[in-house]
């Protein structure tokens, strides 16, 4: 069944999907999209909304978030919310004030995207500046361990539940002047592997990295200021990949680092 709306880029983007999810794969689905203001996260809760889940949309400005709920309040039947946060000041207080929402607004929670992410400098490592350091390790790495720590009871309650880590290209092999975003990404891929390992025989939660490869972004604009954006694919083009990750389709799938770019999709584990 075909998903009851659509909005121009994704029915753009669907054309070219490697993948034809169910229009129903994620109905009454509760997904946390961090960084769903923009970007690859904004394309990401809307899609998931299109196709059935409720999304807890988290973020660092409120009034992007506010026209990502305007939009799927307007145009879905499904109830996002929305948290306004600055992952550079989670802690745990907060991370716990988040599970309680979640737990209080909708009883469980079936997948999280961590999504946000911060570029920081492109700076050898000499002259890279410890205090953005520390800020890129905070958002990149530091909150999706803490929101991964917290929530993970509220996933395991459930039927079966998936959690997507966002990595790069260069946090799978370490490249010049990439510093801690890199190394951050690095950390990203190790939690998926040790979660997704201590996890395996209890089987309730899969745990999955996604590398979105060169995306039409703010961020991708940020790191390569001389790149023509149209050269480069729509979040909305990877989208296939994220819905299989996010739906039952995926259910015993885990400790895998996906690439956007290369996936091909298969019935064959
Ligand atoms: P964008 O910069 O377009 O969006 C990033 C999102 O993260 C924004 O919504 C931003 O919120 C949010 N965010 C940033 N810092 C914080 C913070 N401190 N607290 C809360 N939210 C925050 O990035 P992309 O969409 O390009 O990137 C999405 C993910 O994909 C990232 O993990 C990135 O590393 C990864 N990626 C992207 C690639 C690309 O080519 N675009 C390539 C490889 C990986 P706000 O807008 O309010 O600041």
């Amino acid at each position: 069944m075909p998903p009851k709306l659509d909005y121009p880029e994704l029915t753009i983007a669907r054309r070219s999907w490697r993948y034809t999810p169910d229009g129903g794969c994620l109905a009454n689905k509760v997904i946390l999209v961090t960084g769903a203001g923009d970007g690859i996260g904004r394309a990401a809760a809307k899609t998931f909304a299109v196709f059935g889940a409720h999304v807890v949309l988290l973020g660092k400005t409120r009034s992007k978030l506010e026209a990502v709920f305007d939009w799927i309040a307007g145009n879905t039947e499904t109830k996002p919310v929305i948290v306004p946060c600055d992952l550079l000041g989670m802690d745990e207080s907060s991370a716990n004030g988040l599970r309680d929402a979640i737990d209080q607004d909708y009883g469980r929670l079936d997948g999280v995207l961590h999504n946000a992410s911060l570029l920081g400098p492109k700076v050898p490592i000499e002259h890279y500046p410890p205090e953005h350091w520390q800020n890129a390790m905070q958002v990149n790495a530091y909150a999706p361990f803490l929101l991964t720590h917290t929530l993970l009871p509220l996933m395991q309650a459930g039927e079966g539940a998936s959690i997507i880590m966002t990595s790069s290209t260069v946090g799978r092999q370490g490249r010049a002047y990439w510093g801690a975003y890199a190394v951050s990404k690095f950390a990203l891929e190790g939690l998926m592997q040790v979660l997704a390992d201590e996890l395996e025989n209890a089987g309730r939660v899969r745990v999955n990295s996604l590398n979105p490869g060169g995306t039409r972004t703010a961020m991708r604009r940020e790191a390569y200021p001389s790149e023509d954006p149209q050269m480069l694919p729509l979040p909305e083009s990877h989208m296939d990949l994220y819905l299989y990750l996010m739906s039952d389709a995926s259910i015993g799938i885990t400790g895998q680092a996906f690439d956007a770019r290369t996936w091909q999709y298969s019935t064959q584990p």
